[in-house]
Order: structure tokens, then sequence, then C-alpha cells
């Protein structure tokens, strides 16, 4: 995707040449015209109407999308225009607007705090973490933003997917207030649930934010998707499936793929497990889903944190982060029905 836009933007630089010539004819005056081109072409530019700007609370926006929705990703809302003011010299803003141009905005990640709500708030503005939003416990109808959705929150920490890396740069983070796990005698991870009526604030905040800047679903994920090795939030007990069958956010695969799947991987799985080749396939396939895992072709530390990451999302009944005949289904199913761009 990255790619894309970079051969746009060079594109977009090669072809601005002509129409700036033209600008420049009525505009400015060379102090040395004999170096212009004499085969430059004079046809004026075409007219283009000038978009509008409407100002809403002292904030402007553009009234309609003046980027170039076919060539771009995510362009579909309109955005405010934050501009300089020099001293002396005005800023115009509707003579040139470029249609190469799109929003930073790419991911949506979910986390929980861990803690209860009166420490959330002191934690996520006073210190060296913070969110967007933060979604309280408190059963009323409030979402607390916390940092302007243009400006960067510190969520996501160290972080890849796909092909992008340190998230903090290009996403939108969703804190919940939860209490996190604790861990029972076996060790295993017990998480607390989320309320109703907190599963409708995220849905009803994810559904607004993807829509507005057109955020796929492959780039809704889990802290856990995006830091796996480090992070386990927002666990288990957050419920994906129902965001994505309810309000159509984020990924979900298709039970019918992963039942024909499922048949077809019971059949060897068990007497393939420790093999390295089969530990590679199944790296590779986490990798190419969107984890940055390094395929060792063993069943190491990192895999197995991995697979629980995977499971906490896709999963959630049994997150034990040892890969089964079930989760290899799932997981290639997934790729099957998101494959990288
Ligand atoms: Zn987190």
């Amino acid at each position: 995707m990255r790619k894309t836009l970079y051969i746009i933007g060079l594109s977009a630089f090669v072809f601005s040449c002509a129409p700036q010539k033209k600008v420049v004819k009525t505009t400015y005056k060379p102090k040395n015209p004999v170096t212009q081109p004499k085969t430059v072409v004079k046809t004026p530019m075409a007219e283009k109407p000038k978009p509008q700007i409407t100002n809403d609370h002292g904030v402007e926006f553009f009234t309609t999308n003046i980027a170039d929705p076919t060539k771009n990703d995510n362009t579909a809302s309109y955005g405010s225009i934050v501009s300089a003011k020099p001293s002396g010299y005005k800023v115009v803003k509707t003579y040139f607007p470029a249609v190469a141009q799109n929003f930073r905005q790419k991911y949506l990640i979910l986390h929980y705090t861990a803690i209860p709500d009166d420490k959330s708030i002191t934690v996520l503005t006073q210190q060296a973490v913070s969110a967007h939003y933060l979604v309280n416990n408190l059963g009323d109808n409030e979402i607390y933003q916390l940092v302007d959705e243009n400006k960067r929150a510190y969520h996501a920490g160290i972080s890849s997917w796909r092909s992008d890396k340190n998230l903090n740069d290009n996403s939108i983070g969703i804190e919940i207030v939860n209490a996190g796990y604790t861990t029972d005698a076996t060790g295993k991870r017990i998480f607390a649930p989320f309320s109703d009526d907190q599963v409708k604030k995220v849905a009803a905040l994810a559904k607004d934010i993807a829509t507005r800047y057109q955020i796929p679903a492959t780039n809704v994920l889990a802290h856990s998707d995006i830091a796996p090795t480090r992070k386990q939030d927002p666990g288990p007990m957050f419920p994906w499936k129902k965001l994505y069958d309810e309000y159509q956010i984020g990924m979900w695969y298709d039970e019918a793929a992963k039942q024909s799947i499922f048949e077809l991987a019971q059949t060897d799985f068990q007497t393939r497990y420790n093999e390295a080749s089969f530990i590679f396939l199944i790296q590779t396939a986490l990798q190419k889903f969107g984890y940055g895992i390094e395929p060792s072709g063993a069943w190491d530390d990192a895999t197995k944190k991995t697979i629980e990451a995977f499971q906490y999302h896709f999963r959630p009944q049994n997150y034990d982060g040892i890969m089964d005949a079930e989760t290899w289904a799932i997981l290639q199913a997934l790729n099957q029905k998101y494959p990288v761009k």
C-alpha cells in the first residue's frame, strides 16, 4: 500500500510539471526567460471548480472530498484543515488542492487498561502512555477523548502488522476500562469480561472511526496482534465476532471455508506436528496474515505467544498458545479471505 502511494506520489510529481508551468505563465515572471523551455504548451489549464471551505466552531473543513479516491485508499472523509499563518502573508487553501493525499490514520487498535476507571484516567492523561479515546465502565453514555485524532497517542509501543511498524505513527487507539487478567493455579490467564454497554460504545466508536478514515477490516486489530510477544489486551473476552457480525467491524472467517479446511487439516495434523517444514509453514502463514514473527521451523516461545494472540482474537474458547487443527484451519481461512494486496 505504501509502495503504491509512493508511486502515485512520484507520478503526481512528474505530471505536476506541466500544469505548474501553465500557472507560472500568469503569476510568475522569471528573471531570465531565455532559460525557459521553448516547447511549453501555452494552452491555459482548464478552470476546475474551487473547493469550498466551511467553518465549524473555528475549525475549517473542505465541503467536498478533494482527493482522488481512485488513486488513494482512504480519502472518503474531508478532515479539518490545519494551516500555517505566516506573518505578513496569506495562505490560500482553495487555489491548488492536490488529489494525491490521504489520511495518516490507517489502523484502529483496541486495548484494555487493566486498571479501574479513576486510575485509567490518571495514567492515560498524566503519564507517558495515552490513547485517543477511553471507554469507561460507568454505564453512562460518555466516551472520553484524550488525544486529537490528528495527533500521535502513545498506546502501541514497539509494534508491527504486515509491512508497517511503530503503529503509534498511523493508528487511532481506543482504551477500554477492564480489569485484565489474573493467573490461576495452573498458570492459565483468566480474563475479566466487558460489560454490554462498553461493547456497544466501542462498536459505535470503532464504526465511526473506521468509516471516516476508510480503515480496512485487516487493520482493525488488538494490541496483542501488533505486539504478540509483549501484550495480551484486549484479550479473549473481547467479542470480536460480535463486532464483525453485528457492526461489520474488523475481520472474521467464513465458517464453511473453515470447516472444509479443518476436515483436510485434521487428516495429517498430528503426524506432521513436529516436522520443521510444517512448523515453518504455519509460522509463514502467521507472518503472511500480519504478525511480526520470524519463521524458525521450531515451536519457540515467540511462536507460542503469537499463536496465543491469534487465539485471543479468532479462537477465544481455547487460548493455550498451542497450534491445533482448528486454529490452523481458521488461520488458513482468514488468509484466503484477506489476502495481502
Ligand atoms: Zn494495550
